[in-house]
């Protein structure tokens, strides 16, 4: 069944669901598909179309008031069928073994399952996002001789819109239902209090509806996982999964910290090359007590793509479409090229803060009375000591192996503190550990002390590491699903 409730006057839902999949991005179609092929009864709420409306995309307004203006809040994330996928940018890389086995400078608890838990599915996943044609494996680079800094490759999606490529298989199923433009705005618990008695719906319209599935997953992405959480207040005044005030908190990015450019190219390294990746070893992720990162070193790069300008850009786009004739100019030109520049861009992992959080904000209800959202983000002593070491020894590396010569962005050097961009990599807020009082989902993913509420996507991260997040969250979905079908006893 395929229904959207823009388009219905006297809907039911019907009973018998096993699993109400809430949420419709790559989190959430993963699981729907998953559970799929097992035979389960799946019904997938999604609270949008089947294109962007102001209507549905206004409940992503929110505020930025840390100390570090964070711009994503609205704009870093999507809210209709195929949810972020419908603009992610497609590069994927994965987590490394040593993001599960390292001692971490930072206090918070890391990953309670391992990489094979999670990667035993990376196949499965690679298909899903059409990059199974592609290898992870550290390129072979016998120029490149370094004790501090191993060789790094990322795959490209082309980028899969995971509501263009799944939607007809999912229209077709006989076992699934998917329901447009219908908005989950609370769960209500059974008498004690220990799992979902009924998900509650409600549409454009202002008509409530409630159905009674076996399981729920809630899959909104990492900054709507949260504040839905939060708000989620009929049972518990401090929300759903929060009786240790952990909703929300160690919200993490990946930082777009340019380290620097090139002030020599001299060396014939890069003529074979071009572009290069870069993983900090784990000797040095130790020694330096410093997270994680994927660094690129891109001579004659297109500052166009580099996160760190989308700040300038957006006011640059803003002057530029009330101008006719800068627009008729703008849309002359579409690149930028700095011949012989380059700059070395990074994702660079944030360590994980309980004070770096997503909140409810008291003065701010979208239209269904559920409070908006308000972001503080931060950053630490350990992240400024991951920034500017990284940006030195890179400086380093380059010189050492006669590649080339770095002119470090000077607020590194000087303050610790650059322009900090960020990759709308939302993750951490509802982090995973083996125990309520660290995290507040188990091993599978479920909220600790419900019975039948689970969360998908990467708000159950613990750490963010230093790679693009959406492989691994089709990964953890895909043994999500496998875990509800087992549980089903559909496995
Ligand atoms: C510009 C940009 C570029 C990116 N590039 C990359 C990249 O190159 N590589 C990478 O790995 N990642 C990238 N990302 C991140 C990537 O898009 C996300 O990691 C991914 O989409 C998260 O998937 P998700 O299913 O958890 O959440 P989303 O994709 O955000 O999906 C959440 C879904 O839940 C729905 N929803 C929300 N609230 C409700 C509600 N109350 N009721 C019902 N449904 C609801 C939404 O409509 C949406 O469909 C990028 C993101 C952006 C913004």
């Amino acid at each position: 069944m395929w229904t959207d409730l823009n388009l219905e006057s006297d809907f039911r839902f019907g009973d018998g669901y096993d699993v109400c999949v809430c949420g419709s991005g790559p989190a959430g179609i993963t699981i729907a598909r998953k559970l799929k092929e097992s035979g389960a009864r799946v019904l997938l709420l999604e609270a949008g179309g089947e294109e962007w409306t102001e209507e549905s995309h206004e409940f992503y307004q929110g505020e930025s008031v840390g100390p570090i203006e964070y711009y994503g809040v609205e704009s870093g994330r999507l809210r209709f069928f195929g949810g972020t996928s419908n603009h992610w940018a497609g590069s994927c890389t994965r987590f490394e073994r040593v993001d599960f086995e390292r001692k971490h400078p930072w206090k918070a608890t890391g990953w309670p399952i391992s990489f094979d838990d999670i990667y035993q599915y990376e196949d499965e996943a690679r298909r899903i996002v059409d990059i199974d044609e592609q290898s992870f494996e550290r390129p072979d680079e016998p120029a490149w001789k370094s004790e501090r800094f191993e060789t790094a490759r990322y795959a490209k999606s082309p980028p899969t819109r995971f509501g263009e490529k799944y939607r007809a298989e999912l229209e077709d199923a006989k076992n699934v239902d998917v329901v447009l433009n219908a908005n989950v705005v609370d769960l209500r618990l059974n008498a004690d209090k220990r799992a979902v008695a009924e998900v509650v719906v409600a549409d454009y319209k202002g008509q409530e509806y409630t159905v009674a599935p076996k399981f729920v997953v809630i899959a909104f992405g990492a900054l709507e996982n949260a504040r839905f959480l939060l708000n989620a207040r009929s049972d518990f005044d401090a929300g759903l999964g929060n009786q240790h005030d952990l909703v929300g908190r160690y919200f993490m990015e990946h930082f777009d910290v340019t380290l620097g450019r090139f002030v020599s190219l001299g060396s014939p390294f890069w003529q074979a090359r071009g572009g290069f990746g870069l993983n900090p070893t784990a000797a040095m992720m130790r020694d330096k007590a410093i997270g994680n990162c994927f660094v690129s070193l891109t001579p004659g790069a297109n500052p166009k793509f580099y996160g760190r300008l989308a700040p300038f850009r957006r006011l640059m786009r803003k002057i530029t479409c009330s101008s006719d004739i800068l627009l008729e100019r703008a849309r002359r030109e579409n690149t930028v090229l700095c011949e012989g520049d380059g700059v070395v861009t990074t994702i660079m992992e944030q360590s994980p803060d309980p004070s770096c959080r997503v909140m409810l904000d008291p003065d701010a209800q979208d239209r269904f009375g559920r409070a908006r959202l308000m972001l503080d983000w931060r950053i630490n002593d350990i992240d400024r000591r991951t920034i500017r070491t990284l940006a030195e020894e890179v400086g380093k590396a380059l010189v050492t192996q006669r590649a080339g010569r770095l002119r470090i962005n000077r607020d590194i050097l000087e303050t610790g503190l650059p322009d900090l961009g960020m990759h709308n990599h939302h993750m951490g807020t509802t982090r995973m550990a083996g125990s309520p009082r660290h995290g507040v989902v188990d091993g599978d993913c479920r909220l600790h002390g419900i019975d039948n509420l689970y969360i998908g996507g990467s708000s159950v991260y613990p750490v963010g590491g230093g790679c693009n997040p959406t492989l691994t969250i089709v990964c953890l979905s895909l043994r999500l699903g496998d875990h509800l079908s087992r549980k089903l006893g559909k496995a």
